[in-house]
């Protein structure tokens, strides 16, 4: 006997249980659901549930198990009405999955209702292109690149692992590069320093690096600090980024800078270079240590032999910027796994990659328990001074003699 579409809905009814907006809401919160909207392409791109997996109903038997491996996790659909999406779980009902529900009223009652929604990443035609390899990743995807659009990192220094940072961290799309440089392009830096160029000798590095950075993509948003990074104004220059990148060649600098981006919660990308050496963590605000907890007292400056006096293989910074770049981008989009309390040492000559562990320090007078205490009560805890008598020692379970040496 044919059945008409109104044979067919009540079936559909029957069949699969309808859960209100609230419900679906809890659901997702209480029980991990999985809520997948099934409409189309341009439905989606108007509106829709934050957190959503979106499979159009024409897609629903070929990608849903991408989406949901196993077939006891409770799933809601939802669609405009709440028609389409009873449809669609009779499809996953058939495909075994035991714990299928369609959202009653979908999305109109859900935005009538006045819940929170998920607005659309409005990419141009142009941006779709340039970050095409990025879309077709769900890691990072439309919503991901939008994030990277909206978000603002500062390099520290346009020197050889801001060159290699910057110039990928334009490339990837973050949307705001903050660059802090006094400096002015040097020959001597140009075996490393491939943001600069021969004709641009003699001008100042931010400009240097800002021309690069917009020839390579307009959509990044370039701001230039003509300054040196010093105490009076480390929170005015900082304020404000998601991600810093220090690209630093002094301790002092590392210190000053670490201290600041502990007290606002900024986590640094750090890296140093040496000869054939490099060396990157990241110092993720009360996640992993500080550089402070790694690094205690600061070491008398003859100790700490920067480029200039000790030499680079100019691949180092190339390699360990990159990699301060890959790092960034990950803080930015919140995926894998960060590098806080973990030390990666790089050594050129043998091309391998070591890794230690690092271990936050309890009495440490930037991190610590009883240092945010404190701040929060007006009265930081002293720090030791810069070019202090006392011996440098390497903290978190580092040997002495380990990479210490300048970042230009
Ligand atoms: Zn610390």
């Amino acid at each position: 006997m044919a059945k008409s579409y109104a044979d067919l809905l009540r079936e559909a009814r029957e069949q699969i249980p309808e859960v209100t907006p609230a419900a679906a809401d809890g659901l997702r919160d209480g029980r991990g659901a999985l809520i997948v909207d099934v409409r189309e392409d341009e439905e989606w791109d108007a509106g829709h549930v934050p957190g959503a997996a979106h499979i159009s109903k024409s897609y629903i038997e070929q990608r849903i198990e991408d989406a949901a491996p196993g077939r006891d996790r409770p799933i809601v659909l939802y669609c405009a009405g709440g028609v389409r999406s009873l449809f669609a779980a009779q499809t996953l009902a058939a495909m075994g999955y035991t714990d299928v529900t369609s959202m009653l009223g979908g999305f109109q009652r859900w935005k009538a209702e006045g819940r929170e929604i998920a607005m659309p990443v409005a990419l141009t035609s142009e941006q779709k292109i340039r970050y095409s390899r990025h879309l077709l990743m769900p890691e990072v995807g439309a919503e991901g690149q939008a994030k990277l659009l909206g978000s603002k990192v500062l390099l520290i220094g346009a020197g050889g692992l801001g060159s290699s940072a910057a110039l990928y961290l334009a490339a990837a799309g973050v949307g705001t590069i903050g660059i802090i440089d006094f400096d002015v392009v040097d020959l001597s830096n140009l075996q490393r320093q491939v943001i600069h160029a021969n004709d641009r000798i003699g001008e100042r590095k931010t400009e240097s690096a800002r021309r690069t950075i917009n020839a390579l993509n307009p959509d990044v948003n370039v701001l230039l600090h003509d300054e040196m990074l010093i105490a009076a104004n480390v929170e005015r220059v900082i304020a404000g980024y998601d991600v810093i990148v220090d690209g630093t060649d002094t301790f002092e600098t590392r210190y000053l800078l670490n201290d600041a981006a502990i007290a606002l919660r900024i986590p640094v990308v750090h890296a140093s270079v040496f000869r054939f050496e490099g060396q990157l963590t990241a110092f993720v605000p009360y996640e992993g240590p500080c550089y402070r907890c790694l690094y205690p007292t600061p070491p008398p400056p003859e100790m700490a032999p920067g480029c200039s006096v000790a030499g680079v293989l100019g691949v180092v910074p190339g390699i360990m910027g990159l990699l301060q770049a890959n790092e960034a981008i990950k803080l930015l989009l919140g995926i894998g796994d960060s590098l806080a309390g973990r030390l990666v040492l790089f050594d050129a000559l043998d091309a391998s990659f070591t890794e230690l562990r690092l271990r936050r320090d309890p009495d440490c007078p930037v991190c610590s328990d009883a240092a945010v205490a404190a701040r929060a009560a007006g009265t930081p805890l002293a720090v030791p001074a810069f070019g202090a008598d006392a011996p440098f020692v390497l903290g978190g379970g580092l040997g002495a003699g380990a990479v210490a040496g300048g970042g230009a």
